[in-house]
């Protein structure tokens, strides 16, 4: 997956400086944007940034599609609130340590 950097286009509050959270034994960066206020995070899966919502007791990963849309998107300059609240609703499917496939045969 090589994005061009559209992260550069968003405008981190706290200045360049993200949010350290600590979360299942991971240490996780997290910056919002102040102008579109979408949550991106490190360290949750690998080294890269990743589109997350961000909830009152942990952050979670959003869906692969969410993920790569934010990763691409320039930053839209301003809160998509309707379009970006049905993305902040999907998640992740959350794979165990090996991508073993939960098949029920019979
Ligand atoms: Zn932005």
């Amino acid at each position: 997956m090589s994005n061009r950097n559209a992260l550069h286009t968003h405008l981190w509050s706290d200045r360049e400086i993200p949010h350290v959270i600590h979360q299942d034994g991971r240490t996780v960066y997290h910056h919002r944007c102040v102008l579109c206020g979408r949550d991106f995070g490190q360290g949750l899966n690998g080294g890269g940034w990743h589109a997350i919502y961000v909830g009152i007791l942990r952050i979670e990963m959003l869906a692969e599609n969410v993920d790569a849309r934010w990763m691409g998107d320039d930053c839209p300059g301003e809160p998509l609130w309707d379009q970006d609240q049905e993305d902040r609703a999907t998640r992740r499917v959350q794979m165990s340590s090996h991508s073993k496939v939960a098949r029920s045969s019979h």
